[in-house]
């Protein structure tokens, strides 16, 4: 919920990944309305975008925004003029995001703290994951040219802020839609270069098969980029990537792992794991288990597959029962627990670069959370020697 600042407005911004998000947001919605019987609520996002019909149902929206219309000042201008506007326009106020080609007109995704700010380099997606509901609402890939993300990040980093994060929907095809065609390596060795006193680049989320030379380069040879990738890689199993019509093949995953590992041997991988994919068996989930130790993976983000309206899968006649898929999540979670867990106890005794959020919590070149008992300043970076952990978290010292 974002309130204006008389609080005279709620908007809500709606998830479109899983249909459990969507759920959410309408659960959300109708507790909004409860608690501001008198407020307009304008629900915007890639689920407004990808199925606007289900929000302008409910009594309780007063107005749904594609994710196009909302980055345009005027459409909040407008409905800024109240019930002289609102009562004059049509409810749903979304576009073909499929004809949107400029790329995105905000760069600043959001500051994470006032350490940390995340760089949207580019958004939509070309893919078409059979399970993905994303490009309805993103639309095609557009990328920020290089020039203007490096100047971006410069006045970011004359801000105060130490870190920054690249963000995108599909990050690894940043450039494609741009002259001569660069690659996501070229921008980060091009923002290495030109901001010289940027202490620390992180990439978000990738696709490991479009990872081009240049990154890797990156990764080899630059400190700077914190060495912790999180990887989309969804499945275990080749005949279930293919069927999500995904781009890489099981081995694809462990050799740019193990590749990775070799270049830069503090590197931590989180990754996304879809769990009871339609027509997934017992044998072919066991490889997406056996993906998480033969990879390296630390940090799951475990998806309970959801079927959503408008995709390929959702047509897949042989879906898999909801308590199996449930079963299969948790399993992956455990496992996932046992990995967060090694990496923690082999962080005991090891010195880190802290970059603290808070006054008691910050986090390592590996994203990993660390709690110090005595304050910390805000925003820095502590150098500092790992004395335990509590199971989530690391425990510090100064050194
Ligand atoms: S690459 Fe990512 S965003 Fe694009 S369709 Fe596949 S899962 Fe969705």
């Amino acid at each position: 919920m974002l309130p204006t600042p008389d609080n005279s407005e709620c908007s809500r911004h709606t998830c479109a990944v899983t249909a459990e998000a969507v759920r959410k947001a309408r659960q959300e919605i109708r507790k909004l309305r409860r608690e501001n019987p008198d407020s307009p609520i304008i629900v915007t996002g890639c689920a407004a975008q990808t199925e606007p019909e289900t929000f302008a149902n409910m009594d309780e929206v007063t107005q749904v925004i594609g994710n196009t219309e909302k980055m345009q000042p005027q459409t909040w201008q407008q409905l800024a003029q109240g019930p002289n506007f609102i009562g004059t326009t049509e409810k749903v106020q979304v576009d073909d995001i499929m004809s949107v080609t400029e790329t995105a007109g905000h760069l600043i995704d959001g500051f994470g703290t006032r350490s940390r700010a995340y760089v949207q380099v580019q958004n939509g997606c070309d893919h078409r994951c059979t399970f993905c509901i994303i490009p309805y609402g993103r639309g095609n890939s557009r990328s920020v040219p290089a020039g203007v993300v490096v100047e971006q990040i410069k006045r970011l980093v004359d801000k105060g802020f130490n870190e920054v994060v690249l963000t995108g929907v599909d990050l690894t095809s940043w450039g494609a839609d741009l002259p001569a065609t660069p690659k996501l390596g070229d921008l980060v060795m091009r923002i290495l270069k030109l901001v010289t006193d940027l202490p620390r680049l992180r990439i978000s989320s990738i696709d490991s098969i479009e990872v081009d030379e240049n990154l890797m380069q990156a990764i080899a040879t630059e400190p700077r980029l914190m060495p912790h990738l999180h990887l989309s890689l969804q499945h275990g199993d080749d005949l279930i990537l293919k069927r999500m019509a995904r781009r890489h093949l099981r081995d694809d995953a462990i050799r740019f792992t193990e590749e990775a590992l070799r270049l830069r041997p503090d590197m931590t991988f989180g990754a996304d794991i879809i769990a009871g994919f339609p027509t997934e068996t017992e044998a072919h989930f066991e490889n997406s288990l056996k993906l998480v130790t033969d990879c390296n993976l630390t940090w799951l983000h475990v998806f309970p597959y959801s079927k959503r309206q408008g995709t390929p899968a959702a047509k897949i006649p042989n879906q898999v029962n909801g308590t199996v898929i449930k079963e299969r999540a948790a399993r992956l979670r455990a496992i996932g627990d046992q990995q967060v867990n090694s990496h923690l106890a082999a962080q005991v005794g090891k010195t880190h670069h802290i970059l603290m959020e808070n006054p008691h919590m910050g986090r390592t070149e590996q994203f990993t959370e660390v709690t110090f008992a005595a304050p910390q300043a805000e925003g820095s970076i502590v150098t500092a020697t790992i004395t335990g952990h509590t199971g989530q978290q690391l425990q510090a010292t100064n050194t």
